[in-house]
């Protein structure tokens, strides 16, 4: 099968060092037909949880983009994406910036109301406790259901999230004691054609798998038939990895096609 790598950063995004054409370049390198760049857009800042207005510079990020395209030339095929966060917390500017063009749009659960980033709040010690773990993932679980009520966007990454940071604090902990709330926001994703995505980071890092495997399955009970394969790399190195993994998984699942966005419109291939 070709491999299309739907989740990729750049030194666009703050935790990104590698220029985008050289990222592209190594999309080439490590054999995937397609690579979209989803540079970070988080509304609000991951540190601080405030509005964030320096967030978007689409003309800055369209011109790196049309450079990296063009330097990677027929090489691989290069789209334009973002990653956005917080776009619940403010839809008329998630609504704006995701009406800039883009091939896709993956929205992202990073931060809550009122909260900075998860990653942040790890780093700050904020997780380090059991029951506060649980009301946040509770939490977490309730802003998925709003965001896809919301809509407006294609795909939604890596639920789950979260659990990247509790799980070497508080171990053992699932999104599971929230399948009614996830039960509800699959579906409604799935009746507004809204895309899960399998982000393959997990296989490489050794964490908890976004999504967890129940949630992959229900999403397909449900009837829901569209999927991503993402590895959210943030150094060249790393695109395309645990594709095979992440395949395997989703045929594990009873999925059969594979679900790339161009111009925002899904497209089809067999897994
Ligand atoms: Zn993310
Ligand atoms: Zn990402």
């Amino acid at each position: 099968m070709k491999y299309y790598d739907q989740h990729v950063h750049s030194s666009i995004s703050d935790d990104c060092d590698t220029p985008m054409a050289e990222m592209a370049l190594a999309a080439a390198d490590a054999g995937l037909s397609a690579v979209t760049f989803t540079d970070h857009c988080d509304i609000e800042h991951y540190v601080t949880g405030e509005i964030d207005p320096g967030c978007y510079d689409g003309e800055a990020r369209r011109a790196v983009y049309e450079d990296a395209r063009e330097r990677a030339g027929s090489r691989i095929e290069t789209l334009f994406g973002i990653e956005i966060g917080s776009a619940n917390h403010h839809p008329d500017v998630a609504a704006e910036i995701c009406s800039d063009g883009f091939d896709l749009v993956i929205a992202s659960v990073h931060n809550l109301a009122g909260l900075p980033d998860f990653y942040t709040l790890g780093r700050e010690g904020r997780l380090d406790d059991r029951e506060e773990d649980v009301r946040l993932l509770r939490r977490y679980a309730e802003e998925h259901l709003e965001l896809a009520r919301q809509g407006g966007f294609d795909v939604v990454g890596h639920i789950g999230y979260p659990l990247r940071y509790i799980e070497p604090r508080v171990p053992g902990l699932s999104l599971e004691p929230f399948r009614d709330i996830f039960a509800e926001a699959l579906r409604v994703m799935i009746e507004k054609g809204i895309a899960l995505e399998l982000n393959t980071s997990c296989f490489r890092q050794g964490m908890v798998c976004t999504p967890e495997p129940w949630l992959l399955r229900l999403y397909r009970d449900l009837g829901g038939e569209l999927v991503t394969l993402g590895s959210d790399a943030h150094e060249p190195g790393l695109i395309g990895a645990g594709f095979d993994e992440g395949a395997d998984m989703l045929r594990a699942h009873g999925f059969e096609r594979i679900t790339r966005y161009i111009d925002r419109k899904p497209e089809f291939d067999g897994l």
